[in-house]
């Protein structure tokens, strides 16, 4: 009496060990994910490492060799059986999923829904008010942009209340700056439906923009799963850190659950005596500061020992620059992304320090 056992909410979509083979290639080995309502899971990965076929799969246009799926907990397609792509409260979303060139956009949203007129009108009007596109109803495909078109195609996917709705790379035959607008729009009213989205992309950015949780996907595996931050600043390995942006790497060796470098010691808890070990930072965790004295700068705690390097080039991107040092400890090169004050030039000796809590230490795979 009075203790309650707190119920866990039943995930939109449940995926368990989902795998396909083509021929004696796994392309997705056992990749389980789930997507609670009103939210967005990305599955993020290079190309050709199963992400679409795992979303084939899901939709029921895919076999599957092993694992099931669960929609709202019910198994909708095991090795028993399979419920239809139809049957399965799923919506679909792709690239260039062509609008039907015949209808015009009123005819396109209502194309899946069933019911009483009236309904139907309601619901097909309420969609277009979403996505901005009530005064197109009457357009047909050929007369809208390619971001305009987009929102038509978000509208009938979204028009039947799908429980899941899955997009594969839906954003990419945008241009860059439509993109954002129309990603923030997609995102406000997948949210304002409170409809679980599992998206599929290979770009990191889009990821991170629009994912409550990322499924990081690397040959056929989900190698790592966590919210946007937690994957970009806890990296479960090497490819992974270098998946989100250039990162720097310097080679250590482990002595005493510690390894020296260039930069003072690291810590390396639990990493045996021995051991080989790349430390991975961002070239934008690391400062850079001039020689005045000929005896270094002053860091902070945080920035460990400073070390000196010479600017091989800089390059101007606007507010930043990139600038690559060959390291004097080593002749490693570094890069470093730092605010664009002034642009070092070739030949320049600088010191250089790194924000030691953004450095990651990954034992040699
Ligand atoms: P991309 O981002 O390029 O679309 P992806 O991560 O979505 O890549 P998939 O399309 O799922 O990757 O493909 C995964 C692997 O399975 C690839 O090696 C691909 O060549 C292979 N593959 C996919 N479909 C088939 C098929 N019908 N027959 C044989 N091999 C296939």
């Amino acid at each position: 009496r009075g203790r309650v056992k707190p119920e866990t909410p039943t995930p939109r979509l449940d995926v368990r060990n989902l795998s396909r083979r083509f021929g004696r290639r796994v392309a997705v080995d056992r990749v389980s994910l789930t997507v609670m309502p009103g939210q967005v899971t990305c599955l993020l990965g290079p190309s050709g490492c199963g992400k679409s076929t795992t979303l084939r799969m899901i939709a029921g246009i895919e076999p599957i060799d092993g694992g099931e799926i669960l929609v709202d907990g019910r198994i909708v397609c095991d090795l028993a059986g399979s419920v239809p792509p139809e049957g399965r409260s799923t919506g679909l979303m792709f690239q260039d999923f062509a609008l039907f060139p015949h209808l015009d956009v009123t005819r396109n949203v209502a194309f899946g829904l069933s019911g009483p007129k009236a309904e139907v009108r309601a619901r097909v009007a309420e969609l277009l008010e979403r996505v901005g596109m009530t005064r197109h109803a009457g357009s047909y495909p050929h007369e809208l942009s390619g971001g305009e078109q987009q929102r038509v195609a978000l509208a009938r996917a979204l028009a039947p209340r799908p429980r899941v709705m899955l997009m594969d790379e839906p954003f990419s035959g945008l241009d860059d700056r439509l993109r954002d607008d129309v990603r923030d729009e997609t995102l406000d009213l997948l949210k304002a439906e409170g409809t679980a989205v599992l998206l599929v992309t290979h770009e990191p950015a889009e990821a991170m923009r629009m994912a409550d949780e990322i499924a990081l996907m690397r040959d056929g595996r989900i190698v790592q799963r966590g919210a946007p931050y937690n994957i970009y600043n806890a990296p479960a390995d090497l490819a992974a850190a270098a998946f989100f942006s250039d990162v720097n790497v310097i080679s250590g060796r482990v002595q005493g659950a510690l390894t020296d470098t260039a930069f003072g010691q690291f810590l390396a808890p639990g990493v045996p005596d021995g051991t080989e070990v790349d430390i991975v930072f961002r070239p934008q965790h690391v400062k850079i500061d001039f020689d005045r004295s000929g005896r270094g700068p002053h860091p902070t705690a945080a920035e460990g020992v400073p070390a000196r390097g010479v600017v091989q080039r800089a390059r101007f991107i606007g507010a930043e620059s990139i600038v690559e040092f060959r390291m004097d400890f080593d002749g490693s090169i570094l890069k470093a992304r730092v605010p664009s004050v002034f642009l070092p030039k070739p030949g320049m000796p600088l010191w250089l320090m790194v924000r030691r809590d953004r450095c990651f230490v990954f034992p040699k795979g």
